[in-house]
């Protein structure tokens, strides 16, 4: 934590004007706690270490003091090179971040690319020839091109690693060691992850030198503003659970997690019978496939999007009504990340987990993470009783969820807190 007192507006960062007029523009008025936290250290050109998750406005706690940074040097970029260098762990964030930075740098004369993999790479390496002020990339791609002699990093001035959690899951730790042999030796240093587990830990400190550590919402505490419940169901019947909660025209928009890209199809399929559309987003999906389902969710064209966990880390879409957890995830913190979807910007939001007999080990995980008891709800017409008496839950622990539920009949996944359910 940094020693003096954050500021609390934008006009105490001391940004250049051009900046503060792309924030005013974007209609941001007071900055972020990470946003305060952070940019006066890295204004002064000190390596960081972030423990936050997106919707925190991270992006633009890194991506300001970068761009004020990249301004007030006035280098050029040489043919083929990247001053600022941003890697993320999805196509999908690659394309978030770099929006960003292009809203923030709107009244700047800075150049920008985005590489990812799964597309033709001949624009990208267009983009690159001149050379670029910022590059965001997903690691696969950024070592094709490397390799293949389009970018070089030796002159680096700012890497910065977001979600570095999610790229040790999604197994680039080669791929980031092979980075980082390729960078000089001076550089500013910026790592951002939402858990700082010890591998984590120790990559960050292979990485940074004497950073400052800003950490904001903890992964174990789950937003207050969403209401979560948990529905026992046996897993034939999930997908007419699922159908029977869609019905609920209250459900504006909706992100449901499936385990596997296979389930996410056939939850797809199953829908589609039923007259619900709905579209699946994850990694076998091409590029364009994948955009095109997030298009269309974002302008509300399809009310329900299936995603997998990867596919839907980072997204960033606002007035998510319900997250339904179609599968619990066997990795606690991902029930975290999942429900953060919605109750955005202060927004209410609500996230319903459906749990069979075999997932009530994860269940328990995730309450001990959390801390606190999820809600049973069991008014709803695929109440399993089985589930409710299988082992892993003490029949004792059990009762006392059912006790404690709030018995308003099919209201389980109306919007908006529920103030009766006892919060322990
Ligand atoms: P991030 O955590 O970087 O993914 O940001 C989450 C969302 O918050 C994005 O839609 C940002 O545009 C938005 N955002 C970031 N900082 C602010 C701010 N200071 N005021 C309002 N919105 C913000």
């Amino acid at each position: 934590m940094p020693s003096k007192k954050s500021p609390t507006t934008f006009a105490e960062l001391n940004l250049i004007e051009p900046l503060k007029l792309a924030l005013t523009a974007a209609g941001y008025t007071h900055p972020t706690p990470i946003q305060s936290q952070a940019i006066p250290s890295l204004l002064e050109g000190r390596d960081l270490l972030g423990c936050a998750q997106t919707g925190t406005g991270k992006t633009a706690a890194f991506a300001l003091p970068i761009l004020h940074r990249l301004v007030e040097s006035n280098k050029k970029a040489l043919p083929r090179h990247a001053r600022v260098l941003v890697l993320t762990p999805t196509r999908e964030l690659a394309i978030q971040v770099n929006e960003s930075f292009l809203t923030y740098a709107k009244n700047l004369n800075l150049k920008f690319a985005v590489v990812f993999g799964g597309v033709g790479q001949a624009p990208q390496v267009k983009a690159l020839s001149q050379g670029v002020d910022v590059l965001v990339a997903t690691p696969g791609r950024l070592m094709d091109l490397i390799e293949q002699g389009f970018i070089k990093l030796s002159s680096l001035e700012v890497f910065v690693l977001d979600e570095a959690d999610r790229m040790l899951d999604m197994g680039f730790i080669h791929d980031i060691k092979k980075v980082l042999k390729l960078l000089p030796a001076k550089r500013h240093n910026l790592f951002f992850s939402a858990t700082m587990p010890p591998d984590i830990e120790k990559l960050a400190n292979s990485i940074l030198v004497n950073p400052v550590r800003v950490e904001v919402t903890p992964v174990s505490s789950t937003a207050e503003l969403i209401s979560q419940s948990v529905m026992f169901v046996d897993r034939e019947n999930k997908r007419p659970l699922l159908k029977h909660i869609l019905q609920d025209a209250l459900l504006t928009r909706v992100i449901v997690f499936s385990r596997t890209k296979h389930g996410a199809n056939k939850i797809v399929d199953y829908l589609a019978i039923a007259g619900i559309i709905a579209e699946a987003i994850h990694g076998n999906k091409s590029q364009s496939a994948r955009q095109r389902a997030l298009e269309n969710f974002r302008s509300g064209k399809t009310r329900v999007l299936i995603a997998t966990d990867i596919a839907a880390r980072g997204i960033d879409i606002d007035d998510i009504s319900h997250v339904i957890n179609y599968d619990l995830p066997n990795e606690s913190e991902s029930y975290v990340h999942r429900i953060g979807r919605t109750a955005r910007a202060g927004a209410s939001g609500v996230a319903i987990s459906f749990c069979d007999s075999e997932e009530k080990i994860f269940l328990k995980d995730i309450e001990k993470l959390i801390g606190k008891r999820i809600p049973l709800v069991d008014d709803q017409p695929f109440h399993s009783q089985v589930v409710v008496d299988s082992k892993l839950l003490s029949a004792g622990k059990a009762k006392t969820l059912i006790d404690g539920r709030n018995n308003r009949p099919n209201n389980a996944f109306r919007r908006g807190p529920r103030k009766n359910f006892k919060k322990n």
